[in-house]
């Protein structure tokens, strides 16, 4: 990237990370990472960590953190096991002190997940696995916990994503409700047991999946804002036509970090209407960022340190990828993007070969 353009892009970042929310403020972050997701919530005093995005994100993250003034990290909270969520964390606990750790407990194998449990251990943070009805506050920040509740679901399309942590988020007057990679079947458990899943802002779950977002289930949260976490020219698709069709016929305001970029919003509690968003379009474009989806494929190909394929697999909706079709995927990556608003829409067939849909939401992809 231009040298120009690099300085510009720092400033830029600098005037929307301008530090802790100012006194009676909370402010939410919605990093732009690539494929994953990164959230910090912070107030005058607290900084919250969800999820750190992919291991490749790892340095970027920690200086996204620092650049956002945070020193300590007093929640750390991992939704899920898998890699676009737990990658970046080896980075983060190397990096920053943190005061606890909240993760689903769900039996990952992963040596991933094995490693992140064995640094929190080593720098003596306290872990615990957060259930339906656990409490926390830190400061005027309420943590509610909705999922999991035991017992875990079992033969979801993926269990791992199924039990991720669920928790709704109230400051005063305005509410956040954070999904992980939730699927249709944590939304209905959360539905049948009358959970309080109303919102004002909604973390799409699962960056835009079709496993999640049911009518039913947005309907239920009322919220008024929505914001999905996922990458530019997305290979998985992301975020579904059919996802983004429902969000926009509830009128519900709609920011997506791979075109926004990095998603920001400042509250002072009074109510949804106090709600301020400013979004960063610059990170979107930056190509060091945008590098990452081939990186990803062709760690998914040739193994790598971001998780292995199985585990990349694990988080995918569509069908697991066999290795000729990945390596179509990768393929293209590597001759180069298509122009916008065909490629995210295109769908790999069986033999690397490539179809073009509809971006039309009558028109979905059928995977
Ligand atoms: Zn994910």
């Amino acid at each position: 990237m231009k040298t120009v353009l690099k300085v510009l892009l720092l400033f830029s970042l600098l005037g929307v990370f301008s530090g802790l929310a100012s006194a009676g403020e909370l402010t939410v972050s919605f990093f732009y990472i690539g494929h994953g997701d990164c959230i910090l919530v912070q107030d005058e005093e607290h900084a919250i960590l969800i999820d750190a995005g992919m291991a490749i994100q790892g340095d970027r993250v920690v200086e996204l953190l620092k650049n956002a003034g945070v020193e300590k990290i007093d929640l750390l909270v991992l939704t899920h096991a898998d890699p676009d969520h737990i990658g970046g964390m080896s980075a983060v606990i190397e990096n920053f002190e943190i005061a606890r750790c909240l993760e689903p407990g769900w039996p990952d194998t992963s040596r991933t997940y094995a490693n992140f449990l064995r640094d929190l251990e080593r720098k003596n943070v306290p872990v615990e696995n957060p259930r339906a009805g656990d409490e926390y506050d830190l400061g005027e920040i309420h943590i509610e916990v909705l999922f999991p509740e035991m017992p875990f679901i079992e033969g979801a399309h993926s269990d791992g994503n199924a039990n991720s942590v669920v928790f709704r988020i109230e400051f005063d007057e305005v509410s956040f409700l954070f999904t992980g990679d939730m699927e249709l079947e944590t939304e209905q458990r959360l539905l049948e047991a009358e959970a309080n899943v109303r919102c004002d802002v909604l973390k799409v779950a699962h960056h835009g999946s079709r496993t999640s977002s049911s009518a039913e289930f947005l309907d239920a949260t009322k919220a008024k804002y929505a914001v999905v976490s996922c990458e530019t020219n997305s290979p998985l698709g992301h975020p579904r036509p059919e996802v983004v069709a429902r969000i926009l016929e509830r009128d519900m305001e709609f920011y997506r970090t791979d075109v926004n970029g990095t998603v920001v919003c400042k509250t002072d509690g009074s109510s949804a209407d106090s709600i301020e968003w400013k979004v960063e379009r610059g990170d979107a474009n930056d190509e060091t960022v945008n590098q990452n989806p081939a990186e990803r494929l062709r760690d998914m190909v040739t193994g790598g340190n971001s998780g292995s394929e199985e585990e990349q697999a694990q988080e995918d909706d569509q069908p697991e990828p066999s290795g000729s079709r990945l390596r179509g995927m990768f393929d293209r990556f590597r001759r180069g993007r298509q122009p916008r608003g065909t490629e995210g829409d295109q769908q790999q067939n069986q033999d690397g070969s490539q179809e073009t849909q509809g971006e039309h939401p009558e028109n979905p992809p059928n995977d």
